[in-house]
C-alpha cells in the first residue's frame, strides 16, 4: 500500500492524501470510525478543530457536520471536544458517496 511507505517516512499528511485517493481506510486501523448524530449535533465545529490534521476526517457541510469514515482512525479526539456528546462509534459504517468525495478532493491539501 503506498501510504504505508509514507507513514514510515513520517509523511502523515501524505497518508491522508493517499486515503482520499484510494477512498479507503487504513487496513491496520483497529478501531471503528466515529459518526455524528445529526439530530443531536449543534454544528459548533469543535470536533472539526479537534480532529488531528493527519486524519482531517470531519467536514462542515453547512447544514450538518459529518465524519468521513474512510479518513477516521477512531482515535477519538473529537469525542473529547463535543459539548453535547453526539459522536458515536460506527461499527456499521457505509462507504462515503461520490458527491462527498468530490467535495473532499476540492478541499484536500496537495490533491
Ligand atoms: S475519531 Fe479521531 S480521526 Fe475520527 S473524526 Fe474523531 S478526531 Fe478525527
Ligand atoms: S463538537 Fe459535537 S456538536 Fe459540535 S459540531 Fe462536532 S459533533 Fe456537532
Amino acid at each position: 500500500m503506498p501510504w504505508e511507505k509514507n507513514e514510515a517516512a513520517g509523511g502523515e499528511t501524505s497518508g491522508r492524501d493517499a486515503r482520499i485517493a484510494a477512498r479507503a481506510r487504513e487496513e491496520n486501523w483497529k478501531k471503528p470510525p466515529r459518526r455524528i448524530e445529526s439530530a443531536e449535533c449543534i454544528t459548533c465545529d469543535s470536533c472539526l478543530r479537534g480532529c488531528p490534521a493527519e486524519f482531517g476526517a470531519i467536514f462542515d457541510r453547512g447544514l450538518d457536520v459529518v465524519i468521513i469514515p474512510e479518513l477516521c482512525s477512531g482515535c477519538p479526539a473529537c469525542v473529547l471536544e463535543c459539548p453535547v456528546d453526539c459522536i458515536y462509534v460506527d461499527e456499521d459504517w457505509t462507504p462515503t458517496d461520490e458527491s462527498l468525495w468530490k467535495h473532499i478532493e476540492l478541499t484536500a491539501d496537495g490533491a
